[in-house]
């Protein structure tokens, strides 16, 4: 074939795609982030060598809820949502066993960074190499949505963990995040009004931080009470029990935050405004170890594998390939420019930015 040829099918297939991702029928997307939720048992269930009792109270009712011999029922068990629903109708990037490889581009291996690049579309180890709470200095697709006229006012965050304020900076974006353990403030509905009693009366068992289920049902009330247009949920008991050394509640985490993103999901599919008009983006921040027995409880930079994670994504533009077993490498800077294609705005960061996931996007 002729250089010509070649290059009039390149720009062919360039201008198909774009036009294909104008298509888009996306109008809204909510993002979603379990911190520190491994691919392992995403994609392969419990482990049966965390199931001891160095890391587990009761491993028989442990067992009972999560354990089968062959990983296809133990991953369905652990995640149902994920394996009867996105497995089905949408796509999961991530499992190396098959070699579809999910890596962080940062080298540090922890939340700020992890979650600076998910949401700025680059990673930045010069500037943000610290989980302390200062106010990040890139500019994030949230912020880039939140000053564009179709999406002012109808851009949100709610979770668990405090320092989001920091790092979506919403001194400076304008974007709203309820963050740790904030109550629902404006005009609060009989069930805003509940969450924020239950806030303070239960035992704070994560420090500053909010327990899931409350950083759920108070996200899932603002999104029926404002209609949002893009809403990011994270979610952080995941990372938390991991550290804890608890693989019981790490699994039982995991498990219920299955379920909220399944009422999350029939919620929106009920509505007109969201139903096949919506885009579910759902990933983590980091990896964690893997070399020795209790590397599962850590990350970081010195825990080999720590950077290896996962994406899924369920919606109206994402072709139903299920677990994604294309040899491909991507990384964690996709995320921003993915979510800027399903909602046909050009994302440009502070730095160049990881491409879209092209296969997430054309149905
Ligand atoms: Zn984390």
């Amino acid at each position: 074939m002729n250089m010509k040829i070649k290059l009039i099918i390149f720009f062919s297939i360039i201008s198909w795609s774009l036009s294909q991702a104008q298509k888009a029928k996306t109008e809204n997307v909510i993002l979603i982030t379990l911190d520190g939720m491994r691919w392992q048992e995403v994609f392969n269930g419990a482990e049966k060598r965390l199931m001891t009792k160095k890391f587990v109270q009761d491993s028989a009712a442990l067992s009972n809820a999560f354990w089968n011999e062959s990983s296809v029922v133990r991953r369905e068990k652990l995640m149902p949502f994920f394996w009867n629903t996105i497995a089905k109708q949408g796509q999961l990037y991530g499992n190396r066993h098959l070699g579809n490889k999910v890596n962080t581009s940062n080298k540090m291996w922890f939340s700020y960074p992890g979650y600076n690049e998910i949401l700025c579309g680059f990673a930045d180890d010069e500037r943000i190499n610290s989980n302390d709470p200062t106010d990040n200095p890139n500019k994030n697709i949230l912020e880039f949505l939140q000053a564009q006229k179709e999406f002012s006012g109808k851009v949100a965050a709610f979770t668990s963990w405090e320092t989001f304020p920091c790092i979506i900076n919403t001194k400076r974006s304008g974007v709203p995040v309820n963050a740790g353990l904030m109550k629902a403030e404006k005009n609060p509905t009989e069930s805003e009004k509940l969450l924020n009693e239950l806030m303070f009366q239960q035992p704070n068992i994560t420090g500053g931080t909010r327990v899931d289920a409350l950083t759920f049902y108070c996200g899932l009330e603002y999104l029926k009470k404002n209609k949002p247009r893009v809403l990011f949920f994270s979610f952080d008991e995941t990372d938390h029990w991991a550290h804890e050394g608890e693989y019981d509640k790490y699994l039982r985490a995991a498990n219920y935050t299955d379920e909220f993103i399944k009422i999350l999901w029939s919620w929106l599919q009920s509505q007109p405004k969201y139903k096949n008009k919506t885009t579910l983006v759902i990933t983590t921040d980091h990896g964690r170890g893997n070399v020795n027995d209790t590397d599962w409880r850590h990350h970081g930079s010195k825990m080999l594998f720590a950077d290896e994670i996962w994406f899924a994504f369920l919606g109206p533009d994402t072709r139903a390939m299920g677990e994604v077993s294309v040899q491909q490498q991507l990384y964690q800077s996709q995320i921003a420019q993915t979510i800027a294609t399903l909602l046909k705005v050009n994302y440009i960061g502070n730095k160049p930015t990881g491409e879209r996931v092209s296969t997430a996007i054309i149905k």
